[in-house]
């Protein structure tokens, strides 16, 4: 942070300010104490029969890879109602949120995914703005080489694997990365 969002002093201090333990951007003119917290992102795992609708990339970053639908998650909105808005911003589809079905922390970017099994009702999917194709995959479909995250294979291995006991239990895993360097 360069200046104050607040009084628009432009010398911001980094420090741990009284009675915390992390330090922060704190400006010396007004006061304002600037927290930066971990982002959630929400998606889904929308499937119908043993087939999983992915999406095909079509911004930065991973232009081209294929993904599950999800996103930041915004203000005054919950998970679930994230989920089926990104799902649908994504695949042009909406679909019927279920259970929460993965969450994976990635502390070296301060991120959170949050992953909603979720219906199908429709097969009205189609690419969009932020797809360039939408289509479904049966386990032998996968692109493994070409998925754009992560979360992506480790939630798709662990998906086909529970689909055959049609039990799904809610699994917590952190996904370690490099961190990005600031500039
Ligand atoms: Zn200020």
């Amino acid at each position: 942070m360069k200046f104050c969002s607040n009084c628009g002093h432009n010398e911001l201090e980094f420090k741990i300010p009284d009675l915390d333990n992390l330090p922060r951007f704190c400006c010396p003119k007004c006061g304002t104490i600037f927290y930066s917290n971990p982002k959630i992102i929400t998606g889904t795992i929308s499937y119908i029969d043993n087939q999983v609708l992915l999406c095909k990339r079509a911004i930065q970053p991973r232009y081209g890879l294929w993904t599950l639908p999800a996103g930041f998650m915004e203000n005054g909105e919950t998970i679930e109602n994230g989920a089926f808005r990104e799902t649908l911003e994504e695949t042009g589809t909406e679909v019927e949120i279920k259970s929460l079905y993965g969450i994976f922390n990635i502390p070296q970017i301060s991120q959170v995914y949050m992953l909603f099994l979720a219906n199908l009702k429709n097969l009205d999917f189609k690419a969009t703005t932020e797809s360039l194709e939408v289509r479904l995959f049966t386990e032998q479909e996968i692109p493994w080489e070409d998925l754009a995250f992560p979360f992506v294979p480790l939630t798709l291995k662990n998906f086909f694997k529970d689909i055959d006991k049609n039990d799904f239990p809610l699994r917590i895993e952190t996904i370690e990365r490099p961190k990005i360097k600031k500039t």
